[in-house]
């Protein structure tokens, strides 16, 4: 492999467990910052040219990583520049995936901007967010998203729309090879009283809710229809239930914790063991919501 640096600021043999908020996996070949689409095309040219294969990460709160490391290219787009423009009662931001949402809300509470204080305690990127339809109580990102800006292999980047029929339950309608790089987002204008209201009312709800403040992928299991995953393995008596260093969390029993030196092996064993168990007691299967480096 020729040296990545011309493409982006790049670090060889990085572990994934610093790039994962599970805290867990074992090295990637390199993992590439880009913020240049020039560059991201270039990069992509030549691994598919080599035959490497590559991952695009976020802020990494939602996948595995494997314990034997990956044998590809960590690709992280971090463009995160913004613009906007009003319009009547609403404003339409238009921001870089690579902007965590721990920025945008800030942003939003700095500019009086309401609609997406849902996402508050949610630790992901943008382009995350809008690649899994992230969200929380009733409401998700696709909703705020207008358009999306989309990066494919064999094509020029261009921007789609994003109606309704483009996003359902944790799930967006995106091509494979598809890299976000931005998206508009739809916001109210209101005050930033309001806003901070409700982002600490959201935060304080998920920080008594979920274990936010130990290494997690959030919610480890869809929530079938009609019952909440949580729900089911509470339900099973599955919480504090340990497989080596992966718990089921005593706070939130559809979070799966490593308590410190946790291997992917274990927390897949312990999903396993959670799928198996709901599936003999209510012949519900459950699907996994966190997604897997591979
Ligand atoms: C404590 C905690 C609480 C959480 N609470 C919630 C919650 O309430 N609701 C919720 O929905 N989720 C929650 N999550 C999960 C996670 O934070 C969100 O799903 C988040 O949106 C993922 O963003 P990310 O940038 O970390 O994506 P990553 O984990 O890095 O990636 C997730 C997926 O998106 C893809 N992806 C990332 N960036 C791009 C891009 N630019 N273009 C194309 N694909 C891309 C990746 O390839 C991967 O398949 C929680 C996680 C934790 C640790």
């Amino acid at each position: 492999m020729q040296n990545l640096k011309r493409f982006g600021q790049t670090i060889y043999a990085y572990s994934l467990s610093a790039l994962t908020t599970f805290k867990i996996g074992g090295p990637a070949k390199a993992v590439v910052y880009i913020n240049q689409e020039d560059n991201l095309l270039e990069l992509i040219t030549y691994l598919e040219g080599i035959g490497c294969p590559y991952f695009v990460l976020g802020k990494g709160s939602n996948v595995l990583a494997p314990d034997k490391g990956y044998e590809g290219v960590i690709i992280k787009w971090i463009s995160a520049d913004y613009s906007w423009e009003e319009k009547d009662d609403h404003v339409i931001l238009n921001v870089g995936a690579g902007m965590k949402i721990a920025k945008l809300l800030n942003l939003c509470l700095q500019q009086g901007w309401e609609g997406v204080s849902f996402l508050a305690g949610i630790p992901g990127t943008i382009g995350g967010a809008v690649a899994v339809n992230a969200g929380a109580f009733s409401k998700s990102i696709g909703e705020k998203a207008r358009r999306i800006k989309l990066f494919l292999p064999s094509k020029n980047p261009e921007w789609l729309n994003w109606d309704q029929t483009r996003y359902t339950y944790r799930l967006a309608d995106i091509p494979s090879l598809g890299i976000i790089l931005r998206a508009e987002l739809e916001l109210e204008l209101s005050d930033p009283a309001i806003v901070q209201a409700q982002i600490k009312k959201h935060f304080l709800h998920k920080k008594q809710t979920q274990p936010l403040f130990l290494p997690s992928a959030g919610c480890i299991f869809k929530n079938p229809s009609q019952v909440s995953a949580g729900y089911l393995i509470d339900k099973a008596g599955l919480k504090g239930k340990k497989i080596g260093g992966a718990c089921i969390s005593s706070k939130h029993a559809n979070f799966i914790v490593n308590t410190g030196q946790a291997k992917a092996a274990d927390v897949l064993a312990l999903m396993e063991f959670v799928q198996e168990k709901i599936e003999k007691e209510t012949g519900i299967v459950l699907e996994p919501e966190i997604k897997f480096i591979q």
